[in-house]
């Protein structure tokens, strides 16, 4: 199992990390799956999506770094060597600065991978004024299905262990007020986390999709038929074209709002040229 879910993680960190996608440049970015009851998986710090291989993942404890989210006087040094305890091969390479984050997310109910990355598209929106209106509400039955009801907002936090105990508050949050656990959390001036995604499965010519939750069906059992093999992941666009699809969508709810927003008297200056920052941006990205 634990080779298993470790190839899967390879595979979509190398997927994620792909230039074509834009999701992450360089270093950027971070992974993680559950290995078993008590470890996980997640990057090793000065490693690459785009290149990683089995040995650039670490397996790390969750009660040694599930602690510090309740910790007092969490400074640097504490952090680094709560990490290097947690890690099951001791001297090994140093798990990312996210670890604790991965740990908490890890534990929410029907998540085994947590992708994080920086995506250009969706950071042109987290790193303007009022980006978070941006989000709000839900415009299409998909979008329902692939981002969940509605995303999380995270004010912007210095990564580690401040960003961790942000996002666990924020997820809290929202599971008492929607009765469910999140699929997006977007991270001001940042970018996003992927939590549950698409799995594309291929056995010979034979190709199925199904959502990475369902996957899982039990502790050390997975829906794998024999012979099949995890050929793919995919984020919210489960259906060819979809991501352009909404991109279109939502370039064409943000021109309705640059409409509103010109017209409006109570809107400042800088909001108004954001706003026109950001439709012109898109128009770019669409090739419109
Ligand atoms: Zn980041």
């Amino acid at each position: 199992m634990s080779q298993d879910v470790l190839s899967e993680l390879v595979a979509l960190s190398n997927r994620i990390g792909d230039p074509a996608n834009d999701f992450v440049i360089l270093g950027e970015g971070n992974t993680s799956t559950r290995c078993d009851a008590e470890t996980f998986y997640v990057k090793a710090s000065g490693t690459e999506l785009r290149t990683i291989k089995a040995e650039g993942m670490v397996r790390v404890r969750f009660e040694t770094v599930l602690k510090l989210l309740d910790a007092e006087g969490v400074d640097d040094q504490v952090m680094k060597d709560t990490l290097a305890a947690a890690s099951v091969d001791a001297g090994g390479k140093r798990p990312s600065v996210e670890t604790v984050m991965h740990a908490f997310l890890l534990q929410l109910e029907g998540v085994s991978f947590v992708a994080h990355t920086h995506p250009t598209v969706v950071n042109a929106i987290t790193c303007a004024k009022d980006g978070q209106q941006a989000f709000v509400g839900r415009l299409f039955p998909d979008e329902i299905v692939c981002c969940g009801v509605a995303p999380i907002w995270v004010p912007y936090t210095d990564p580690g262990i401040d960003l961790a105990r942000q996002v666990r508050d924020q997820v809290r949050r929202y599971v008492e007020e929607h009765g469910l656990r999140p699929k997006v959390i977007l991270m001001q001036n940042h970018g996003m986390i992927a939590l549950g995604a698409t799995l594309h499965l291929r056995r010979g010519d034979e190709m199925r999709s199904l959502p990475l939750e369902a996957f899982f069906l039990d502790y050390r059992k997975q829906d794998r038929r024999p012979g099949e093999f995890v050929a793919g992941v995919s984020f919210a666009d489960a259906a060819p074209g979809l991501r352009i699809y909404k991109l279109s969508k939502r370039f064409d709810q943000l021109a309705e709002l640059r409409n509103g927003i010109r017209h409006s008297r109570t809107v400042d200056e800088v909001t108004r040229k954001e706003g026109e920052a950001a439709i012109l941006w898109f128009k770019q990205v669409l090739g419109q």
